[in-house]
């Protein structure tokens, strides 16, 4: 799962935005104002909501380790679990 399973404050809608994670163990996602996200983890300027630490992040990318995997025909795990 790449893409953040959080739901948007207000919307009930998934968020579905990218995920990053932070060298304190924190995983979420980035917006642009506080509590907009279940599962945000950064604010727009990049600082963790956990920690504070600006910058500190790096983007959660692991399709591509199952990239391959989907070039072969894989189908995509259905969404919603
Ligand atoms: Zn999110
Ligand atoms: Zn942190």
């Amino acid at each position: 799962m790449v893409r953040c399973d959080g739901a948007r404050a207000g919307y009930k809608m998934l968020c579905n935005g990218s995920l990053y994670k932070c060298v304190c163990g924190e995983i979420g996602c980035t917006q642009n104002k506080p509590e907009l996200c279940t599962n945000q983890g950064f604010d727009a300027s990049g600082k963790c909501v956990k920690c504070g630490a600006v910058g500190k992040r790096e983007l959660l990318a692991p399709e591509a380790v199952g990239f391959i995997r989907s070039l072969m025909g894989d189908p995509r795990p259905s969404a919603g679990a």
